[in-house]
């Protein structure tokens, strides 16, 4: 059986430099934000939680599963768009 991170590497990713796809809207929130879900539950790790205590996010690798819109319920503060055409995840290779 492989491990995740095994699969995650037979996918390639197209980063739009210009125009992330996923935003967070306001980041004093994140920094108050009780249990940080996103940091823990993203899959492929895009939300980072800072030694400051506030959250980063780096969209590259996103296998825009939603995941993060769904569990920021409380404070409803992602921006989620489908990434622009030619952009994104390319499911896989290998
Ligand atoms: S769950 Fe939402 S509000 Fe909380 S840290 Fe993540 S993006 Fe910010
Ligand atoms: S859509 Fe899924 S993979 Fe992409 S940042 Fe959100 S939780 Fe992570």
């Amino acid at each position: 059986m492989s491990k995740i991170e095994e699969k995650l590497f037979q996918d390639r990713y197209r980063v739009d430099a210009d125009r992330p796809h996923i935003q967070i809207k306001d980041a004093e929130i994140c920094a108050r934000c009780r249990n940080q879900q996103c940091t823990v539950c993203c899959p492929a790790g895009c939300y980072s939680r800072e030694a400051d205590g506030s959250v980063a996010l780096a969209t590259d690798g996103c296998l825009e599963c939603g995941t993060c819109r769904i569990i920021c319920d409380e404070h409803r503060n992602v921006a989620w768009e489908w990434p622009r055409g030619g952009f994104g995840i390319l499911f896989k290779f290998g």
